[in-house]
């Protein structure tokens, strides 16, 4: 049984490497190798010298190597739980870190199981056609700090399934949760088909323009994304870009504010509100404004936060120092744009560790920075109107698109309003749930392609028709 400790000393280079902090402390709690040019040929030689033996087992034996692979993850999860919360902060509980582990299993598992048949597109006087998808080859997979596990195996899953060999470049802040990942799957996995290079600097930049990778996903920034459709332009590499959003929650005049606080609340409070398809602007209507305000209020009064590795705590520390001071430059601009506070917008500066109170805002103009920058983290701006197609316009006035939620006590008339939001996902009386069968992925300056489900299979396949 592997422990938190066996873990770490598995993954973590004895001198030299990236130092990687506790953002609850500051304390350096392991190096991880610092990998170069030289280390990405060997990867990517490696890795195609793997891809056709792995592609040529076939879907049903992946599949049970895949099965496998949860399994291992399920024996060493509360170890990676625990790395997840010393490296990038979540707690151990509530939807934290060991909810993590367990949602890395879950993805191998239905990434395994899911059905991909060949679809018949034509059958008529005039002939046949049917299209099925095979391998990419090579994927390239640069994930991101947040959901650092989780969100790589909503990558390799899918890549590995469907017959791709995976080199995947974990964020510089969280790279030792990859590695053990990595090194729990490939316990059953051959070799070659998985590796993970950590390191800072051009990796991913030398990454996405080699011309060996078929397939390159990315989760973070717009900014980064561009940079990535830059780089990998003489290369054509098919893309998936998720790059987080700025997602608004609507609420209707119909709603009950008591049902609906604690959804609300961890539709933006999710991992300290550092979640791509987070709530991070929440429209009310006027008459309904001060009671939604105060149940939210009332539900954050007693999420307690803390160090991740306590227990009680549901709330930990923002995973960087950058991102504290982001999160702290939107809600200063907030305080001088004449904003309300109800919760928070006073953290401790010199205390240490990351932590950022939860923050919720009110009486702002729509056009305050922290309504229309992503704040990716605990300060909620809570914006009342009086007119529902203006709130509707003030929701789609941005360029971002990932997610966003309508709440109801009519879940038809929410359908309605759901529909014209402009954004990948619309979420009823929730927000930010994604399932691993459910296709998931942006519009706008969001990104594109989709990740989960049979359309997740399509996107790290190529298609082929074959007609006659
Ligand atoms: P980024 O999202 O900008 O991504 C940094 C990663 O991308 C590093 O691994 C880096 O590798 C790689 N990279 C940088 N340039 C290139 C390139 N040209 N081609 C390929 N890869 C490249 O990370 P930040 O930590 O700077 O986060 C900034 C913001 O992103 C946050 O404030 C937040 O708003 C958002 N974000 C969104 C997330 C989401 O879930 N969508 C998750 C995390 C952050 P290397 O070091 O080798 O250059």
């Amino acid at each position: 049984m592997e422990t938190y400790e066996t873990l770490l000393a598995a993954v973590t280079t004895p001198d030299g490497g990236l130092p990687v902090t506790d953002p609850a402390t500051g304390e350096v709690i392991g190096r991880a190798p610092e990998r170069g040019p030289d280390d990405l040929e060997r990867a990517v030689t490696a890795a195609s010298a793997a891809q056709p033996a792995w592609e040529a087992l076939g879907h049903e034996e992946r599949s049970r190597l895949l099965n496998a692979a949860a399994d291992a993850v399920d024996r060493s999860a509360e170890a990676l739980a625990h790395l997840v919360t010393r490296e990038q902060g979540k707690p151990l509980n509530g939807p934290g870190s060991r909810f993590e582990a367990g949602g890395v299993a879950a993805w191998l598992r239905t990434a395994a199981a899911t059905p991909l048949e060949p679809e018949r597109v034509l059958d008529d006087e005039s002939g046949q056609a049917t299209l099925s998808y095979r391998a990419a080859g090579l994927v390239g997979a640069i994930g991101p700090w947040n959901w650092p596990a989780l969100i790589a195996s909503w990558q390799l899953g899918p890549a590995l399934r469907m017959g791709n060999a995976v080199v995947m470049k974990p964020s510089e802040h969280t790279p030792l949760s990859v590695l053990a990942l990595a090194e729990i799957v490939n316990q059953v996995l051959p070799e070659g088909v998985l590796t993970v290079l950590s390191g800072s600097g051009d990796l991913g930049a030398a990454m996405t323009a080699h011309p060996a990778f078929d397939k390159i996903m990315f989760t973070g920034s717009t900014r980064t994304g561009q940079a990535i459709v830059r780089s990998s332009a003489a290369n054509l590499p098919r893309l998936t870009l998720e790059l987080g959003g700025n997602d608004p929650g609507i609420v209707l005049p119909d709603a009950d504010p008591a049902a609906i606080a604690e959804d609300l609340f961890w539709g933006a409070f999710i991992n300290t509100g550092q979640t791509c398809a987070a709530l991070k602007r929440l429209y009310v209507p006027e008459a309904l404004h001060d009671d939604v305000v105060d149940a939210l209020a009332d539900v954050a009064a007693r999420m307690p936060m803390g160090p991740g590795t306590s227990e009680d705590n549901v709330l930990g520390p923002l995973t960087t120092t950058d991102q504290f001071h982001i999160v702290d430059k939107l809600v200063e601009q907030a305080r001088a744009a004449g904003g309300r506070f109800v919760l928070g917008g006073d953290p401790d500066r010199d205390a240490p560790g990351n932590f950022y109170p939860t923050t919720l805002v009110t009486g702002l103009p729509p056009d305050a920075p922290l309504v229309v920058e992503e704040q990716f983290g605990p300060a909620l701006p809570i914006i009342a109107y009086t007119d529902l197609d203006d709130a509707l316009s003030q929701a789609n006035a941005l360029d971002v698109g990932l997610g966003a939620s309508v709440w109801s006590s009519d879940v038809e008339r929410a359908r309605q309003v759901a529909a014209r939001i402009e954004a990948g996902t619309v979420w009823i009386n929730k927000h930010g749930t994604v399932h691993p069968m459910v296709p998931f992925g942006g519009v706008k300056g969001s990104g594109y392609g989709l990740e989960f489900g049979a359309e997740g299979l399509k996107a790290v396949g190529v298609p082929q028709v074959i007609a006659t």
